[in-house]
């Protein structure tokens, strides 16, 4: 490893010493510009500013690797990215690095200090980041380098150790970005995209403000392509008219893997939004200016239309949502490769470009269609890799592929070792620049391990931790204390895991071996126990066809398809009378496996069991539009009362998906017309008369959400009414509602 030496130091410190000089592009000059420094010491310079060059990091969340044409994917005919390419070809394309822990802002904070999570302390995105620890950057900054990060930060507290910090609060926007900076927050300007603002901001860095008699740190960190995926403008038409590949796994059955792959909520089927991923109501336009929400409106609303007439269902929805995820997703990494080109064309231009490292890395992985997934947070491939991409001018040769197993946790060492400095023996990577010279050291890891902590969380994914070599990947659940083992020679996509196949006992039995002793290597503590009481909604899989997936586990039926068993006798009343319970059922009754409900006079029938907190999903059906009922929930009948007190989704098409408060009025929306037609429009009525609708309610707490064919359609907090019956409801003058699949699940 290079270390300063005591010359080296002071010419550092003179140049510190030094106001106004060229920029670092021509070394004579600055060579010249030392006063009292001689001929050969000048030499000597020189090649210390080739042994300390400046560090251009780019990084990006949720970049999957599928996603850079330099990589060859499926995706790189269609959406090439010839800027990120140029950084491959004139450099060096690594092909396996690996990340920790695949979530955002645990990336990060493994990044700033070179160690896993368990001993940084940041394991999750709701941890707040202890900036009072040892990291990179303030290494770097004690050792001479300027050092700056623009962009997503996304470690809750302030930067430490930058000279330069303007950074996206939290998740940050697309639009009309707000940025944190040390004098306070500065409102985003409209008109203003965020990609190319974080590149305007640093270049505005590199050229005006930063110290250019020192070498310097750049992080540019980019918002993009995080969900929600919102591209630039200029880029709607073009990627909404193409038509990606999709991965052969798309339609995953998750056979062959265990309960964490089948019971998770990240399927592009299920989880993926329409409203908000797919963008299929306007949503909250309020950071663009009018030209850009004009283009939106344009390019989306047709798209919409469109939808709302054909109304895909089912594996026809999925490839459709995975049409609309890749344009969006897509046309916001060609945002960012344009980014680059810009970054690397300043760079040319002002000369840096020469002695400047550029590195190209996403905070992680991301799941493109494959196993039916969006997201990241698992540890198989596509999320645990990221893209990485190192261009050293006269260093690194360029064109080159280098295979060894890298990580995030190397960047830190990496970037000390560029600038010549020590690297603290408390860091637990390895520097990369050997690599970068093409060296190819002995030495090197044959493993990496990985460390997922976030359960329960968004997307339900197990808590996990495991081990990763050039063949073999061992995952373990601990908490189902489930394992899972992949030959990724023979099953690169990981479809089956042969943990429990006896010709892989030795496999098995080597990568456990090795998961210990990087358990042991990495300080790894016990898992924290799942505190009481913490257990996780299951994910809504296949709505309207219940038979696949999670099967029948943990939910009990309403309804057996054959009689009414378990539900009380209706309530009744005719417009202007009483209600009151009949002695013989008339306006319901079982017909084919479904309850039909008809009105006059008017019904509400109600179930036995009482609960609290639970996911209720059925099917319904309305014979014509205009039709009006409902699902009655945490429904009680007063003593001497007829009509239940408790909550009713609406399921018509008149107010899809409202939430009533019976007998009292409407919560959701509220009762003006206008109103009702503007949730209508927002929530985007899916409900088709004539058709099979599938219905969701969740209640925990006082928390409740409701959805309808898939699309959320009420999200409220009330506490009032806290446990109760489930009801069917018909308050229509004619026809006849019908409903199948009646099933709950206590959460
Ligand atoms: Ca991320």
């Amino acid at each position: 490893m290079m270390k300063p030496t005591l010359l080296s130091l002071l010419l550092i410190f003179l140049n510190a010493c030094q106001s106004s000089k060229p920029p670092a592009k021509s070394t004579e000059k600055e060579t010249q510009a030392i006063p009292g420094v001689s001929k050969a010491p000048a030499k000597k310079v020189i090649k210390g500013e080739k042994d300390r060059p400046n560090i251009v990091f780019i990084f990006s969340d949720d970049h999957s690797y599928e996603a850079v044409s330099a990589y060859g994917g499926r995706l790189s005919k269609v959406a090439p990215t010839p800027n990120l390419d140029r950084i491959a070809k004139e450099g060096i394309r690594f092909d396996n690095c690996f990340v920790t822990n695949a979530l955002c802002g645990p990336s990060r904070a493994v990044i700033q200090t070179g160690k896993h999570s368990h001993l940084n302390g940041f394991m999750e995105n709701e941890h707040r980041f202890d900036g009072n620890q040892q990291t990179f950057p303030k290494l770097l900054q004690k050792g001479g380098y300027q050092t700056a990060v623009i962009g997503k930060w996304h470690l809750g507290t302030d930067p430490q150790g930058y000279d330069f910090w303007n950074v996206l609060p939290g998740q940050g926007t697309y639009y009309a970005p707000d940025f944190r900076t040390p004098k306070g927050l500065v409102p985003g300007t409209p008109g203003v995209y965020v990609t190319e603002e974080v590149v305007n901001k640093s270049i505005e860095w590199l050229n005006n403000d930063r110290d250019k008699d020192k070498p310097f740190m750049l992080m540019v960190q980019h918002k993009a392509p995080h969900r929600f995926w919102l591209p630039p403008v200029h880029l709607l038409e073009e990627y909404v008219s193409k038509d990606y590949p999709e991965p052969d796994n798309l339609f995953d059955d998750y056979d062959g893997r265990g309960t964490p792959a089948n019971t998770q909520d990240m399927t592009l089927r299920v989880t993926m939004d329409l409203a908000l991923d797919n963008k299929m109501v306007p949503f909250r336009q309020d950071r663009m200016n009018e030209a850009q929400k004009k283009k939106w409106n344009e390019v989306y609303d047709k798209i919409r239309a469109d939808v709302l007439k054909n109304r895909p269902q089912g594996d026809d929805l999925v490839r459709w949502k995975y049409q609309r995820y890749m344009a969006d997703y897509l046309a916001c990494i060609k945002s960012l490769d344009e980014s680059v080109g810009t970054m690397l064309d300043y760079l040319d231009e002002s000369g840096l470009a020469e002695n400047t490292v550029v590195i190209y890395a996403s905070d992680q992985g991301f799941f493109l269609g494959e196993h039916g997934w969006f997201d990241k947070r698992f540890m198989y491939e596509e999320s645990l890799k990221t893209p990485l991409l190192v261009r050293w001018p006269g260093v690194a040769q360029a064109g080159t592929v280098n295979k060894q197993m890298v990580s995030n946790l190397d960047f830190a060492q990496t970037f000390l070792d560029l600038a010549g400095l020590d690297q603290p023996s408390d860091m637990q990577g390895k520097s990369l620049k050997p690599l970068f010279e093409g060296k190819q050291p002995k030495d090197w890891r044959e493993s990496v391990y990985y460390h997922y902590y976030c359960f329960p969380e968004y997307h339900a994914v197990r808590r996990h931790d495991g081990v990763r070599n050039s063949r073999y990947k061992l995952m373990h659940f601990y908490d189902l204390d489930e394992w899972e083992l992949f030959d990724l020679e023979k099953d690169p996509k990981e479809m089956k895991s042969v943990h429990a196949d006896p010709k892989y006992a030795d496999a098995l039995k080597l990568m456990k071996g090795e998961l210990a002793k990087l358990r042991k290597q990495y300080k790894v503590p016990p898992a924290p126990k799942l505190r009481k009481g913490e257990t996780l909604f299951p994910p809504w899989r296949e709505f309207g066809t219940f038979d696949v997936g999670l099967g029948n586990k943990g939910w009990i039926s309403l309804f057996d398809g054959k009689s009414l068993k378990g539900w009380r006798k209706p309530f009744v009343s005719n417009p202007g009378e009483p209600i009151s319970q009949i002695a013989q059922p008339k306006g319901i009754k079982v017909v084919n496996g479904e309850i039909h409900l008809s009105p006059n006079p008017q019904v509400f029938y109600l179930h036995t069991r009482d609960f609290t907190d639970f996911i209720l999903e059925l099917e319904a059906k309305m014979p014509k539009e205009g039709f009006d009922s409902g699902v009655g929930f945490r429904c009680v009948l007063p003593k001497g009362k007829n009509l239940p007190h408790g909550y009713q989704s609406e399921i018509s098409d008149i107010r899809s998906g409202g939430i009533f408060d019976i007998g009292v009025g409407w919560m959701n929306p509220p009762e003006a017309q206008e109103e009702i037609d503007d949730f209508v429009k927002r929530t985007g009525t899916f409900l088709q008369p004539g058709k099979w609708n599938q219905i969701r309610v969740r209640c925990k707490g006082n928390h409740i959400k409701t959805w309808i064919n898939g699309q959320l359609s009420s999200d409220i907090k009330d506490d009032k009414h806290k446990s109760g019956v489930i009801g069917l409801q018909h308050h229509s003058k004619e026809g006849v509602y019908r409903f199948r699949n009646l099933r709950i699940r206590e959460i």
